[in-house]
């Protein structure tokens, strides 16, 4: 069984964040349409997830404007508008002592109030999505990297996210076991969730995203279609970027 997919438009307004003296986010703006998928690039330190933190307010901006299928969410209950963006992280965040099955119920139960049984048969839907109906009573750590990286999708899927951000979901994961988590990934590109994805995959970014932006030094220097961007970037700072990943 699939979830349906209930997607919402994201934007971001002239957002501005600054740690002490260190202006990290010069005014951003951005917007992914409903159902689309735009890649973030860039190099170490631009501020990329920085960014996408402030999507589901893990960073409050310092100012400017966020929007959830057009509605400003800047000011309202975060806990709420977590349950709507699911973010996925570099190194997983699944609780490691307790189960896989565990991992994906606590918050649904905690967060969305659900029963236990219901809680449970929803966790194994969304586990035999990311092809892990059996991996349910084991601990994360008997689970390979991309296991575990998956089971992290299925928690944030299990919430029915209208959103969902990715940051450098495969960075940590060895060679081998990233093509599986990046076919899971363009699968959910392919279902229609509106999905922001920092990665280094330029593989994926070429042939996943409707978009791709650049970032540099805390703002967004170029941003287009992947043709665009690959193909024939503008800027010097894009093209000498390009030059060392690709
Ligand atoms: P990226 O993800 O592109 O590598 P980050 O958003 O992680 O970039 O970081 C951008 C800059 O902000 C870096 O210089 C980083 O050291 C700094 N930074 C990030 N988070 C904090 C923080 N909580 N406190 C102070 N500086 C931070
Ligand atoms: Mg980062």
């Amino acid at each position: 069984m699939t979830a349906a997919v209930r997607s919402s438009s994201v934007e971001l307004r002239d957002i501005h964040v600054s740690f002490g003296t260190l202006e990290v986010l010069k005014g951003v703006n951005l917007k992914v349409e409903k159902g689309r998928t735009t890649c973030i690039i860039g190099p170490s330190g631009s501020g990329k997830s920085t960014l996408l933190r402030c999507v589901n307010r893990l960073q409050e901006p310092d100012s400017g404007d966020l929007l959830l299928g057009g509605e400003s969410v800047i000011s309202s209950d975060p806990d709420a508008l977590r349950q709507r963006v699911g973010m996925v992280f570099q190194h997983f965040n699944l609780f490691g002592h307790r189960s896989v099955l565990d991992n994906i119920t606590l918050p649904l139960r905690s967060v969305r109030k659900l029963g236990k049984e219901e809680a449970a048969e929803i966790a194994h839907a969304r586990l035999a999505e990311v092809g892990l109906a059996d991996k349910a009573p084991y601990r994360p750590s008997a689970l390979s990297g991309g296991q575990q990286q998956r089971v992290a999708i299925a928690r944030a899927l299990a919430m029915e996210p209208e959103v969902m951000l990715f940051d450098e979901a495969t960075s940590a994961l060895d060679p081998e076991l990233v093509k599986g988590v990046l076919t899971l990934m363009a699968g959910l590109a392919e279902r229609g969730l509106t999905l922001l994805v920092v990665t280094h995959e330029m593989g994926f970014a070429r042939g996943v995203a409707d978009e791709v932006a650049f970032m540099d030094d805390g703002k967004i220097v170029e941003q287009g279609a992947p043709e665009a961007i690959f193909d024939a970037p503008r800027s010097e700072r894009l093209q000498r970027f390009l030059s060392q990943v690709l």
